[in-house]
């Protein structure tokens, strides 16, 4: 026999966490049931490599033990391939969780965490966990605006989270912002650069924040195995950091985290460095093929956001909402991200999935706003 227990009667949780606004995932399913293209979640629409998955397949018999609590086999593999000091890597479920353990080390009741206005939205979520308070910073244009970030600085300052390439955004600072941010930060701020996209990025492009990781003792680098490499379900994140910064996350990982065979992907993920540029052109293509689609369509009040990541921020600003065109696409069999959660219920953002995809998109589009 089931019983109502009233919420007043189960234990109290902490202010902090009932101030938390719970994480929105992307949907992957029509609300009526249909499956159909899902460009909601930023993943790799060429799912991930062959030899990938051939070596999550080889390890997935190993059952019984525990996964190598210290990720020995893969901190090696991304260090020589990086150019970096394994013993300076921590790994995690997913950089969600590396992110997490930056603030748990760092942060708690009294201290202030930085990050800008249209952010990645898990930085709330892992300020507010710990019971710090969250100075959001204004944007530029939808863009990080790093004076002020700069601007919000204060002797209860101990992280600054930014996404480079920008979460819903896909804005990017240049390498020089970031260096005068970096420059302008107290010894005693954490920087933590976000860099799930930064695969996608023109080498070129880089921000400079992997350097700045290797050589100054308060900035984390994170990066993920979720998006180009296409292994988002198997939870594998790092991070990068002096070994002081390291030595105090450590202490707060959970002992196992991700699977063998999630490991082993990532190794195998690493290695075939093909598939990943292969992704990367087919973006740096139609994110600019979808960008200029959006620009023609200036006259019915639609504007990208110009983007570096695999993904882009639509604005509606002209007869028909983001949120018509949300349930439309969703008639056409596209699913993408409404942001109304997120300060943004004038925009959509879309994955760049396949030339098929993004060709039924675009028609869709066009279709919809009456071009
Ligand atoms: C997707 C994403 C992540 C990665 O999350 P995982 O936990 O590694 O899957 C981190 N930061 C940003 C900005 C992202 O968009």
């Amino acid at each position: 026999m089931t019983q109502d227990i009233l919420a007043a009667d189960a234990p109290a949780p902490k202010d902090w966490i009932m101030a938390i606004a719970p994480y929105i995932p992307g949907k992957s399913k029509t609300d009526d049931g249909r499956h159909v293209s899902k460009l909601s979640s930023n993943e790799n629409p060429f799912g991930t490599s062959e030899t990938a998955r051939e070596a999550f397949r080889a390890a997935a018999d190993v059952l019984e033990r525990y996964p190598d609590s210290a990720a020995v086999e893969l901190r090696e593999a991304l260090a020589a391939h990086h150019g970096l000091d394994p013993e300076r890597i921590i790994c995690g479920t997913g950089s969600d969780e590396v992110l997490h353990m930056a603030a748990g080390a760092f942060a708690g009741p009294g201290d202030e965490i930085i990050y800008s206005r249209f952010g990645f939205s898990v930085y709330p979520i892992a300020t507010r966990r710990v019971g710090a308070t969250p100075v959001v910073a204004p944007d530029k244009d939808y863009a990080t605006d790093i004076d002020a970030i700069l601007a919000c600085v204060t002797e209860r300052t101990r992280l600054v989270y930014i996404a480079n390439p920008n979460n819903p955004t896909g804005t990017f600072a240049s390498r020089a912002e970031i260096a005068r941010l970096h420059a302008g930060l107290p010894r005693h701020v954490l920087l933590v650069i976000d860099q799930a996209y930064a695969e996608y990025l023109d080498p070129q492009d880089d921000d400079g924040g992997m350097e700045l990781a290797r050589t100054a003792p308060n900035v984390l680098v994170t990066r993920t195995f979720s998006k180009i490499f296409g292994l988002a379900s198997a939870r594998v994140g790092w991070g990068y950091a002096s070994a002081a910064v390291i030595d105090a996350m450590n202490r707060i990982r959970q002992p196992f985290s991700f699977s063998i065979s999630a490991s082993r992907a990532a190794v195998a993920a690493v290695a075939d460095t093909a598939f990943v540029e292969r992704c990367r052109l087919h973006n740096k293509e139609w994110l600019a093929r979808f960008e200029g689609e959006i620009a023609a369509l200036s006259n019915k009040g639609l504007r990208a956001v110009p983007s570096k990541a695999n993904f882009s921020l639509v604005l509606f600003e002209g007869e028909t909402s983001a949120e018509t065109a949300y349930k439309a696409l969703m008639d056409h069999g596209y699913i993408v991200r409404w942001l109304p959660g997120q300060e943004l219920p004038h925009g959509l953002r879309i994955t760049i999935g396949t030339q098929e995809e993004m060709q039924g998109l675009i028609a869709a589009l066009r279709e919809i706003v009456g071009a």
